[in-house]
C-alpha cells in the first residue's frame, strides 16, 4: 500500500455574498493540489502538483493571496476541476490510503466535488496527521502546525510555506518521523478517545489577556459550558473573592449543578494567563462562594 500526503490551496469568495451555497456551501474552491506519494516503508515514491482552474472565485481573495503569494493571474491556467481530479486519482494509483495535515482539505475536497458534481469515487477520506501528532507525539491534543511541527523534530524549514508541494513535502517529512502507520489502524479508536476527553473539559486557560476587567468582560472566558454535554450552562454573576479569583455558580438543563472558578495568573510578560475550572459543587466550593458573595454586598 502506497501513502499519499496531499495538501491543497484553495480561494475563498471576495464576501458572504458572494459565496456558492447549493448544493453546499463552498467555503473554498481548490487552485493546486499538491501531494507526495510514500510507500509501505515511508520512503517517498513520486510528487504531483496541479494548478486548477478556479470557476467560481475567479478573483484572488485578498487574505488568501497575502498567505500563499499568488495573485489573480495565477489562476488564469492550469486544468479544470474535474480533469484535475481524475488525473490526480490516476497518479494516487491502486491501493492507498490519503493523509493530510489537519481536516480542512478533506472538507474541501468534498465541498468542491459536490459542486461540480463528482462522485468522490475512490478517493478514500483523509486520516488527519495533525491529530495522530497531537494525540500520539505531542500527547497533549494541542493542534501544532506545520512549522511547529518541522520545529519539534528539528527538521529543516528549508522550502517556502503555504506551496501545496512544498506543505505536502513538509507533513510528508513530519509523517515520516511519527512513523505515522503504526497508528493508522487504531485511528478511529484514537479520535473517539479523544472527543470522549474533550467532553470532560474541566479546565481550560486563556493565555495573554492584558487585565483582569478584560478578562471580566471577555464572553468566551466568562461563557460556561457544561464540561459532559458542552451546552452552554445558565449561569450566576461572576463574585469576585480577590484581584485574581472570581466564582460563580451554573447548571445544566441534563447535568446539574457546577461551579466555575476564574483564576488570573500574572505572567512575565505582564499579561494574564486565566484558568476556568468547572467543578462539581463541594462544601468548600460552596463555602468560598457564599463567602465572596458576602463580601460583594459589602462592597
Ligand atoms: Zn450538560
Amino acid at each position: 500500500m502506497n501513502y499519499i500526503i496531499i495538501d491543497m490551496e484553495w480561494n475563498q469568495p471576495s464576501s458572504k455574498a458572494d459565496t456558492v451555497t447549493e448544493p453546499v456551501p463552498l467555503y473554498g474552491e481548490i487552485i493546486r493540489i499538491g501531494a507526495v506519494k510514500l510507500d509501505s516503508g515511508l520512503d517517498e515514491k513520486d510528487r504531483f502538483h496541479c494548478c486548477v482552474l478556479p470557476k467560481y472565485y475567479r478573483r484572488m481573495n485578498s487574505a488568501v493571496g497575502r498567505v500563499t503569494g499568488l495573485r489573480s493571474v495565477s489562476m488564469t491556467y492550469g486544468q479544470r476541476f474535474p480533469d484535475a481530479y481524475d488525473a490526480f486519482l490516476k497518479w494516487c494509483g491502486e491501493d492507498f490510503a490519503v493523509l493530510s495535515w489537519g481536516s480542512e482539505d478533506d472538507k474541501i475536497m468534498n465541498a468542491n466535488l459536490a459542486v461540480h458534481g463528482i462522485d468522490r469515487g475512490r478517493l478514500p477520506e483523509f486520516f488527519d496527521l495533525q491529530q495522530i501528532f497531537a494525540h500520539k507525539i505531542a500527547g497533549n491534543g494541542r493542534q501544532y502546525g506545520i512549522a511547529a511541527a518541522l520545529e519539534y523534530y528539528g527538521l529543516p524549514a528549508d522550502l517556502k510555506a503555504h506551496d501545496a508541494l512544498n506543505d505536502a513535502v513538509y507533513a510528508a517529512r513530519i509523517g515520516r518521523k511519527m512513523g505515522f502507520d503504526k497508528y493508522l489502524e487504531g485511528y478511529e479508536e484514537m479520535l473517539r478517545a479523544a472527543e470522549e476527553k474533550k467532553k470532560e473539559k474541566y479546565f481550560f486557560t486563556y493565555h495573554r489577556i492584558e487585565s483582569a476587567e478584560a478578562a471580566m468582560s471577555s464572553r468566551r472566558i466568562t461563557l460556561c459550558r457544561c464540561p459532559l454535554c458542552r451546552r452552554i450552562m445558565k449561569r450566576g454573576e461572576y463574585a469576585r473573592v480577590n484581584d485574581t479569583l472570581y466564582v460563580t455558580r451554573a447548571s445544566c438543563g441534563r447535568h446539574g449543578e457546577f461551579f466555575v472558578r476564574l483564576r488570573l495568573t500574572l505572567c512575565p510578560d505582564k499579561t494574564y494567563s486565566v484558568t476556568r475550572t468547572i467543578k462539581r459543587p463541594s462544601p468548600e466550593y460552596i463555602e468560598l462562594y457564599e463567602k465572596s458573595l458576602e463580601k460583594l454586598i459589602k462592597m
